[in-house]
């Protein structure tokens, strides 16, 4: 991990090194209603704080220092939520720019163009997101399997150019390693570095060899579904990456939560916590050395999301 580097978290810059142990895909809140309906006015904020507090309370103890949340825009990102979440918990949250797919984008990101998407996500980095202070430490984007559609093409275009102007890093929603090839094109014809790109869900890619490949890339590879009952499908690709020497480009986490808005009270919420308490533990078993595992928690989150 270059020293210098620097994590945007939503109480404000850290130095990476302080990122500590990481889970690097998570979710405080989400509403599927759609890009047209979501709103601040569909949830209330004291209710979601109070509901999700003791969840993310139970991390600190487990030696837990840092959360990424990767909620986008118009899925009911809430900063002011994340950064009240951060205080009570003393967890460092981490938020971002950029949207999800259809039907999660707004009308205007059919009508415009790549740089004017660019330039309301880059205004989020310059000036704050919704009138705070909270800025992006992240870009978030998504596509569906396969070869991507025009407004896809064109969000993952505004990414990079986003990527170009703040240093921030482009994660997508992916899964599929025919899209995660094409967004890597488009990356790298606008300057951005395959080093500079989260493979988000890559265990929903089957084939293990087009994983590596990606790796070897430079992209980093999340394995980000862990919980009950779904071991084996991130264990094989993970062990497959460990095998090929690129323990570096792995990422691992739940992508678990969240409050349901839109459901009574909240809906059901699954914890942030069976990584550390059952998958982490079980990998000595399989021959993972411990100091593999606290670089794969700590320095791999802290070189995924360093600004630069
Ligand atoms: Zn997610």
């Amino acid at each position: 991990m270059n020293r210098e580097a620097r994590i945007m978290t939503v109480t404000g810059e850290i130095d990476a090194f302080e990122l500590g142990f990481t889970l690097p895909h998570e979710h405080i809140m989400v509403d599927f209603i759609g890009a047209r309906e979501t709103g601040p006015h569909r949830y209330d904020r004291a209710h979601v704080v109070e509901t999700m507090e003791p969840l993310l309370a139970e991390l600190p103890p487990l030696g837990v220092a840092s959360f990424v949340d990767c909620t986008p825009m118009y899925l009911a990102r809430d900063v002011s939520i994340l950064a009240e979440l951060s205080r009570r918990t003393g967890l460092k949250i981490v938020t971002n720019t950029g949207q999800y797919k259809p039907p999660f984008l707004p009308d205007s990101t059919f009508e415009r163009g790549a740089e004017e998407i660019a330039a309301t996500w880059i205004a989020e980095w310059t000036d704050g997101i919704d009138g705070t202070d909270v800025r992006p430490g992240f870009i978030k984007t998504a596509v569906e399997k396969g070869m991507l559609p025009p407004v896809l093409r064109k969000t993952i275009t505004a990414a990079a150019i986003t990527a170009r102007a703040t240093g921030l890093t482009v994660g997508t929603h992916c899964g599929c390693a025919l899209a995660a090839r094409e967004i890597l094109t488009i990356l790298e014809r606008h300057g951005v570095a395959p080093r500079k790109w989260i493979f988000i869900h890559a265990q929903n890619e089957d084939d293990h060899n087009a994983i590596v490949e990606i790796a070897r890339r430079g992209a980093f590879i999340e394995l980000d579904g862990i919980g009950p009952g779904t071991e084996e499908k991130h264990l094989k690709p993970l062990l497959k990456l460990l095998d090929a020497g690129l323990s570096d480009r792995v990422l691992l986490s739940h992508d678990a939560g969240w409050y349901r808005v839109g459901e009574e009270p909240g809906g059901k919420k699954s914890s942030y916590t069976h990584l550390i308490t059952d998958f982490l533990p079980m990998l000595a078993r399989y021959g993972v050395a411990d100091d593999t595992v606290r670089a794969i928690m700590i320095t791999n989150p802290a070189a995924a999301y360093s600004i630069g």
